[in-house]
């Protein structure tokens, strides 16, 4: 019989940063278990790696200073590579609305002791970028430590470091069921999770709040333990209902486009946002990696790129940047990946209400891999001593969708 202290389901940046925590912290008797054979085949390896501090609420600027500060070291702290770039991120007004939004945005960013983040007239704004069309440009903010990481180079180096500790990582390998020990209702059934959501939410309150976390079916076996770690990306919420807990967490299709090589932008430039349409762009090696959120997506697994993205993202692009009319795409280089929803687009971390033991690391909305140091320091801050002195970790735990302590996050890229 395996035996483990805690088992992490999902071995993407969010599972491995828990693990590295766990280790760091003395909990070394960790087993992360990851469906594929591969790490990063979820949203780790679909993402852009932009890392930002311009957030508009404490929490979200909270856990991304903690976050910039330890990957500007992360080196030195992991002993492996986090490829951080430190080239800013620039954000662009053009209406009045917007200038507000970052004035209010910067004053709060200040007083958490984010202190260099710039207002840049559109002067500025051209210096940085000269292609770009500022004629509506009212002005804008720009953060120099903002930048970006390579996502799987993060997920690797705490993986590697966790593992170098005693921490296990199962490739290959399902999870499909939670056992529970609920007193009085008896152990419910390892595998079938429909069935045993069904049968957990007829449970009476006082029964379902006694479950105890005892084990996780494999498609290697059984594995006993008493604390199950939930960082399973955007099938978050499948794999809650495993232990009959509601996770709202919803996949939310975002699509990139590379352009081919293309020197008509400078060298270096900082993730640049046009705030009136979304559209965001940064370099990638020799070409340019076009972003920008369609509105009109709708919730679900939905994994292939669309073809018909590549002119929408196109006509943002030509409209705000005129050379990039002259950019090559080659649509079969274009990908897509999942956002990890909630409702109100903050992350959910801490335990589980109705199940002992049970903790969740989920939903970062777009977020997970620049929040992933503070969100596995979080993490394994509860699990070890239920309070982290990181951040106020109540405000991001699920209840707070029960008593409607719902966080709002107006820029999500
Ligand atoms: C196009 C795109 C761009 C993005 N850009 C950014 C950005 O610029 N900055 C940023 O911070 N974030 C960005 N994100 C978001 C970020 O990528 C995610 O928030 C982050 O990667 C989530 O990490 P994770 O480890 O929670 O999930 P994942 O990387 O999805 O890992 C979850 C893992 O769980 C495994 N799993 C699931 N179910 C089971 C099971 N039953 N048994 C075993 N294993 C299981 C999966 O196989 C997967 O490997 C972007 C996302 C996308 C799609």
């Amino acid at each position: 019989m395996e035996t483990a202290d805690v088992v992490i389901i999902g071995s993407g940046i969010v599972g491995s940063s828990v693990a590295y925590h766990l280790a760091q912290a003395g909990c070394t008797n960790v087993l992360v278990i990851e469906r594929e054979a591969h790490q990063g085949k979820g949203s780790t390896g679909k993402s852009m790696g932009g890392v930002r501090a311009q957030f508009s609420t404490p929490v979200n600027i909270q856990m991304s200073k903690y976050s910039i500060d330890f990957f500007s070291r992360f080196d030195e702290i992991v002993g492996h590579p986090a490829d951080y770039r430190a080239h800013g991120y620039l954000f662009c007004a053009t209406n009045e609305k917007h200038l507000a939004y970052l004035k209010a945005n910067r004053e709060r960013q200040n007083a958490l002791g984010v202190t260099n983040v710039e207002w840049v007239s559109s002067e500025d704004i051209v210096k940085m970028v000269p292609q770009l069309r500022v004629d509506d440009v009212l002005g804008g903010t720009f953060c120099p430590t903002d930048g970006f990481v390579d996502p799987h180079s993060v997920m690797m180096g705490f993986m590697l470091n966790a593992r170098d500790k005693g921490v296990r990582l199962w490739l290959d390998t399902r999870v499909t069921g939670i056992e529970l020990e609920a007193g009085s209702a008896g152990i419910l059934p390892a595998s079938a999770s429909e069935k045993s959501a069904e049968r957990m939410s007829a449970l009476p309150a006082l029964e379902t709040s006694i479950n105890q976390i005892a084990g996780v079916q494999t498609t290697r076996g059984r594995v006993s333990t008493r604390v199950v770690v939930n960082a399973a990306g955007p099938w978050a919420a499948e794999v809650a209902k495993m232990a009959g807990a509601e996770l709202p967490v919803e996949p939310l299709r975002r699509q990139l486009v590379p352009t081919e090589p293309f020197d008509r932008l400078p060298q270096r430039f900082p993730m640049v946002i046009d705030m009136s349409t979304g559209f965001h762009f940064r370099r990638e090696g020799k070409g340019i990696l076009l972003a920008w959120n369609d509105p009109n997506e709708t919730r679900g697994f939905k994994t292939e790129f669309d073809p018909s993205f590549v002119e929408k993202i196109l006509t943002h692009a030509a409209s705000r940047v005129p050379v990039l009319a002259e950019a090559e795409v080659n649509p079969r280089r274009a990908w897509a990946g999942l956002y990890e929803m909630t409702p109100d687009h903050h992350a959910i971390i801490g335990p589980a209400p109705n199940v002992q033991g049970l903790y969740f690391v989920n939903g970062f909305s777009g977020h997970g891999v620049m929040h992933s140091p503070a969100s596995g320091r979080v993490a394994a801050d509860l699990i070890l001593s239920g309070q982290s002195d990181l951040i106020d970790a109540k405000q991001l735990s699920v209840d707070r969708f029960k008593h409607g302590e719902l966080l709002r996050e107006a820029a999500i890229l």
